[in-house]
């Protein structure tokens, strides 16, 4: 059943990669589980890194909370900002200087365009916002792998010329206070095997658009912060929850265009509430804390029969 090569040189790194910006929820806790099982499989590392990047949303006090509940699950890990590790720091929010480097390299190779759209001009070319936005469950997808397909507006005042650096961009050394996005080719289909959903397919320009790279505020997205260390700590599998599959087809661009290898994608179909709707970090009755108070112990909350996402 394992797909995991058996090569003794093959040296599997898996990661577990929360975000501290709530409680971890029955959901994550199935999905990091997972990713621990399958290191542990393949006798491989697992490695835990913190995404913290998220400046109004992370919480010192929730990293606490993430690795307390992951360890209560049993889920075993042999780096991490707890451990640290040839790789260290694993905090995403000490490792700034790794995410201008790829920002720089993207910009030298002319993939990205400065955008001065504020949050409002683009609530106005797309019309009211977005219904994902209401809906979103406060993870890591909630902006980002269903962000609107971005307009193009400042896209199309770049001046931009496919496969050459523009005229200024290549000197700029660091990021500024403006958001940065990567111009997706627009209508190439990207394709990959996903080790547990098997063949996925999406097209960009059409499923996503010209994502953020950096964001004005000084933070790289989620996408670059993720790419970058994943090639940093030579990660060989991602193992995630099924609301970043698009974010993996941006990510395989952002793995192209910076010179990296894929890792193998792994993901997890979402556990759902009895409505069918995705598990929120606010929505508190199925914390793994708040389950774990209740007297439930992980075996019961890992082997429970819960609906998933289909
Ligand atoms: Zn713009």
């Amino acid at each position: 059943m394992s797909s995991s090569p058996t090569s003794p040189s093959f040296a599997y790194r898996g990661r577990l990669a929360p975000s501290p910006t709530g409680y971890l929820h029955v959901g994550h806790g199935r999905t990091f589980w997972t990713a621990f099982l399958r290191a542990r499989e393949a006798e491989g590392t697992l490695v835990m890194r913190m995404e913290d990047l998220d400046p109004d949303r992370s919480r010192a006090n929730y990293v606490e909370a993430a690795i307390e509940d992951l360890r209560w699950l049993g889920i075993r890990w042999q780096e991490g900002p707890d451990k640290g590790g040839p790789f260290a720091p694993y905090v995403q929010s000490k490792r700034t200087a790794i995410y201008i480097a790829a920002w720089r390299k993207l910009l030298q190779r002319g993939c990205l365009f400065a955008c001065r759209c504020s949050r409002k001009d683009l609530e106005n070319a797309l019309g009211a916002p977005h219904e994902q936005t209401q809906a979103g469950t406060g993870g890591k997808a909630d902006a980002l792998d269903d962000e609107p397909i971005y307009p193009g507006t400042c896209r199309r005042h770049s001046g931009y010329v496919p496969q050459l650096p523009g005229p200024t961009a290549s000197a700029l050394d660091t990021p500024g206070p403006i958001n940065w996005r990567f111009r997706v080719p627009d209508g190439e289909v990207i394709e990959f095997v996903d080790q547990n959903l098997g063949p996925q397919r999406f097209v960009a320009g059409k499923d996503f658009g010209d994502f953020v790279v950096w964001r004005r505020d000084g933070v790289p997205s989620y996408q670059l912060a993720c790419v970058a260390d994943d090639a940093a700590m030579g990660i060989t599998e991602v193992v995630r929850g099924a609301d970043l599959l698009k974010s993996t087809a941006r990510q395989i661009l952002l793995n192209r265009a910076l010179g990296f290898k894929d890792p193998a994608w792994y993901h997890c179909r979402l556990v759902v509430d009895h409505n069918g709707r995705r598990l929120a970090k606010r929505h508190d009755t199925l914390s793994l804390r708040t389950l774990r108070q209740r007297g439930l112990t992980p075996m019961k909350i890992l082997s429970a029969d819960l609906p998933v996402e289909t």
